[in-house]
């Protein structure tokens, strides 16, 4: 039923890893502690590291003075994995892990999966569907009354009323269905923060910042359509979907939903945090390494050990994105400093090699852009599309001089980009583009137009195809130059709402032309809470025209096989 071995919970009763958060009674003890204040749990493996949501909260509570325990991937049969620390004195804390467990599962043709890079081993099968709701129901047989807060993508994605792809219907608020008391969403140092000083000091719980839960409005919360609303008109979710997309990127206004009788409210977000806050989170002390009571390497460790991430955000706002949503689109950005010092603490490391995989987040060339005029202000659902908004101000030679610095470090061999770059903007500074392409690509450059169709672009809010075509000119006389000899990899899309077969023959018919075959085609897959989903649902695009959908799984197959035979897919 689940994938950790007899032999790997033993071990994971008896760890060495006492600079790791307490995983068990002996590490307490080691700290001097009776019991917790904060249990956190979560789907994933234990890795400590601040590119997962989990260890990165547990470290900033850690940090506050709050005796906090990890509880990873517990058994769900019995609630006695979740029960070894003790009942804790002030709340538990629940992620479903880095995808939401659905995702995570199963394919975008809903078949299961066999592997997770978040597992021990990289096999499926170490947490269950629905992984938030699951945990919550051993937190409540476990310690009957102890506030249950739900956090992390499955629960941000699931705050209000969504489409679930994977039973094809529309859901409740997953704080209905999970029976917690809220929802911490986005990103959530600040959020954790204050429900813990709340508990602690007996405060009620409402009204904080980036929180979702149920009680009485404000009377000036916007109404978002109810939940039943949406189930009889599916058109209702685009407006949903487009309002809380609002609230995260103004960061402000309360927004309320009916579920029947009772109102879910969504607090506005909490506050960004600033380039001091970022570098004072990324300087925990994080063991950067999977937790030792593990028998066997978990696959998402190995893929992150050298990366760095430098920015948060992206002002690309594509309709598919769950970023959006969850980290916003005003970007945020660490020092350099902090960045170097973290390139020194890396060549530390004893398996250090000497390269460093990626120095970026969901778009590396956006680190240190800002926008100067306040988000409120903002009534533009994209900093990007259609074209670059005259408010953006990017430093991409900041950025540039940043790798150079990082490669510049004594032991440092390599650096190179792994995130994604957004060719739009890299077109606009052919210096940079001579840089990047001559000092830190690694052989492929993945970049992501998607599409080459206009009307299905428009509808990802991604920018003209032509740009991608300028984007190649620049990196191939870039490559001529260095006398290097290295590709471009796109990633585009199939099925996507608004794409008919017409639209993926034309694409295929692009790749034909290059001479290419195309290596990363996702079928697209409606995941919660974005506006392409809402516009997979009700077959409407935001403006209101109707679309066709490829809606049943043999469309969805005959789209995608244009571009990559069933055989072929992995
Ligand atoms: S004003 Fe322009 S740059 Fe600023 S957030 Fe809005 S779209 Fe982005």
């Amino acid at each position: 039923m689940h994938g950790t071995s007899l032999k790997q919970r033993a071990r994971q009763s008896c760890p060495d890893g006492s600079t790791f958060l307490p995983i068990c009674r002996q590490d307490m003890a080691r700290r001097g502690w009776d019991e917790l204040d904060i249990l956190l749990v979560s789907g994933d493996a234990y890795i400590d590291h601040p590119a997962f949501g989990v260890p990165l909260l547990g470290r900033v509570l850690e940090a506050q003075g709050y005796r906090v325990g990890i509880v990873a991937q517990p058994r769900w049969d019995t609630p006695d994995d979740i029960a070894r620390m003790g009942r804790p004195k002030l709340f538990a804390g629940i992620s479903g892990g880095s995808l939401d467990s659905m995702l995570a599962h199963y394919t975008a043709f809903r078949k299961k999966r066999h592997d997770d890079a978040y597992t021990p081993g990289g096999k499926a099968g170490a947490r269950p569907n629905r992984a938030s709701i699951v945990y919550t129901n051993l937190i409540r047989q476990a310690f009957p009354g102890l506030p249950v807060v739900l956090g992390g993508i499955e629960a941000s994605l699931r705050r209000a009323a969504h489409y679930d792809f994977w039973t094809d219907r529309l859901r409740r608020s997953i704080l209905l269905d999970a029976k917690a008391d809220l929802i911490a969403y986005g990103m959530s140092e600040q959020t954790i923060m204050t429900i813990a000083d709340r508990v602690r000091n007996g405060e009620p719980l409402e009204a904080i910042p980036g929180t979702c839960g149920l009680g009485t409005p404000p009377a000036d919360a916007r109404a978002l359509p109810s939940f039943e609303e949406i189930q009889t008109t599916p058109e209702c979710l685009l407006g949903a979907s487009q309002a809380i997309e609002e609230q995260v990127h103004h960061g402000v206004g309360t927004l309320v939903q009916a579920h029947g009788t009772r109102h879910l409210v969504i607090n506005p977000p909490a506050p960004l945090l600033d380039t001091a806050a970022l570098d004072d989170v990324y300087d925990l002390p994080f063991t950067r390494r999977t937790h030792p009571s593990y028998a066997l390497p978990v696959p998402a460790e190995e893929m992150i050990r050298w990366s760095i991430t430098a920015v948060r955000g992206c002002g690309g706002g594509c309709t598919f994105c769950a970023l959006a949503l969850h980290q916003g689109r005003r970007v945020r950005s660490r020092s350099s400093q902090s960045v170097l010092k973290e390139v020194r603490a890396l060549t530390k490391h004893p398996q250090w090699k000497g390269a460093i995989s990626d120095i970026g987040g969901p778009t590396a060339n956006l680190w240190g852009a800002t926008c100067d005029i306040a988000p409120t202000d903002c009534h533009r659902p994209s900093c990007l599309f259609p074209s670059r908004c005259r408010h953006l101000r990017l430093s991409q030679k900041d950025y540039l001089s940043l790798l150079r610095q990082a490669k510049s470090q004594p032991g440092v061999k390599h650096v190179r980009v792994g995130s994604g770059i957004r060719f739009d903007l890299a077109i606009e500074d052919p210096a940079f583009c001579d840089g990047l392409t001559a000092e830190f690509v690694g052989g492929q450059l993945k970049l992501a137009p998607e599409h080459s169709v206009a009307h299905v672009l428009r509808l990802m809010r991604k920018t003209d195809f032509t740009l991608f075509e300028r984007f190649r000119k620049l990196f191939t006389s870039a490559n001529r130059r260095a006398a290097k000899e290295q590709y471009i990899v796109p990633y585009v899309m199939s099925a996507f709402p608004g794409c008919r077969v017409e639209d993926m023959k034309a694409l295929a018919t692009w790749f034909r032309q290059q001479g290419w075959r195309p290596q990363q085609v996702q079928c697209f897959v409606p995941t919660p809470g974005t506006i392409a989903t809402a516009m997979f649902y009700s077959e409407h695009a935001p403006d209101g025209t109707s679309i066709h959908v490829a809606r049943t799984d043999r469309e969805r197959e005959k789209q995608h096989a244009l571009l990559i035979p069933r055989a072929k897919r992995r």
